[in-house]
């Protein structure tokens, strides 16, 4: 994102600005698609906060800068909102249309909790696969670590040093769920120690180069980071995207682009998939202008508020539901969608 995108939504008044993911957008310079993009944003945010004064800003690249197609940014911005009208884009952070589906997101500093997902053990007994990560938070330099963070982290000011350590590490959440060829992946989420965008870095950094040993089923290691190309969440592969099977969800399927259009070339799937547990959004490992780039925790989404009105998603995920989807190279596959569940 350039820098100077985010210094301009960053200069706007606190409740003024609401970010936005359009599910599956990628980045494009395609100005007639993104003026369609706009519009149904528009439409939505009228729709949803009930006013109509505001700018709807599509994301910027650095200039000059070469980035990987997958690094252009995606996050569209809504300026110029009242309060009022901030509150009620998020008093749900999922929005499906008919004509578009997104998500939105508050301009905050709030610090990611994902942490990594890893891979490698042999079954899913949670148990097991907890007690191989906090072998490694037990650690004595890593406890020590996590010390030195917390007592320079204002939220715990006041706390003895090592019952702050313990409740850091007693925030460990893990989730596991098994994929069509028998793997097993790990989601790990732990609260951040510190409010340090740089700290955090470099302590999530080191432990993203561990390995989970739980001498029970095997060893954990880190699963590279791969970003939904429909939801942008980093928890899941995208053919597990468990938006588009949220009740409610108005498409278009992942992998269809914002308006389904893609939905023929990727119309063949391989059915070679089971999600066993459920996949939630997780976070966006970079998605907090602020910091450069940096995540939000949206684990749990909101409930439906306004449920009167028709033509939104309830938000949660998918319920453990079996699903079937494509699965190619061991790796999150952004082209392909799914149809069949
Ligand atoms: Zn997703």
């Amino acid at each position: 994102m350039a820098t100077d995108w985010v210094r301009e939504m960053w200069s706007d008044p606190p409740h003024s600005v609401v970010f936005v993911d359009v599910f599956n957008y990628r980045y494009t310079e395609d100005d007639a698609y993104n003026r369609r993009i706009a519009d149904n944003i528009r439409r939505g945010i009228e729709y949803i906060a009930e006013e109509s004064d505001f700018d709807v800003v599509p994301p910027e690249p650095e200039e000059g800068a070469r980035v990987r197609a997958r690094d252009l940014p995606t996050l569209w911005a809504i300026r110029g909102l009242t309060p009022n009208g901030v509150t009620r884009a998020l008093s749900r952070r999922t929005w499906s249309f008919p004509t578009i589906s997104f998500h939105t997101s508050p301009r905050s500093t709030t610090m990611p909790t994902w942490l990594m997902m890893l891979e490698g053990f042999l079954n899913g007994n949670e148990r097991n696969i907890r007690a191989a990560i906090l072998r490694v938070l037990e650690e004595t330099e890593m406890r020590d670590w996590i010390g030195r963070l917390v007592a320079a982290n204002p939220e715990f000011a006041g706390w003895p040093v090592d019952r702050a350590t313990d409740a850091i590490i007693g925030t460990l959440n893990i989730q596991t769920m098994q994929l069509g060829n028998g793997n097993y992946v790990t989601n790990v989420f732990i609260r951040s120690p510190t409010r340090d965008v740089r700290e955090w870095r470099r302590w999530t950094a080191e432990l993203r180069t561990r390995r989970y040993r739980s001498f029970a089923n095997g060893t954990g290691r880190v699963r590279y980071v791969a970003v939904c190309g429909g939801c942008r969440g980093v928890s899941h592969p995208m053919h597990l995207c468990p938006f588009p099977r949220v009740r409610g969800w108005n498409g278009p399927q992942q992998g269809q682009g914002v308006f389904g259009e893609r939905a023929r070339e990727n119309s063949q799937y391989d059915p070679s998939v089971t999600d066993t547990r459920r996949a939630g959004r997780g976070t966006h490992p970079y998605r907090n202008p602020s910091a450069g780039r940096q995540s939000d925790h949206e684990h749990g989404r909101s409930t439906p508020r306004r449920d009167a009105r028709p033509g939104r998603s309830s938000g949660s995920s998918s319920r453990g539901r079996d699903s079937q989807g494509s699965r190619s190279g061991g790796g999150p596959s952004r082209g392909s969608g799914r149809r069949h569940y």
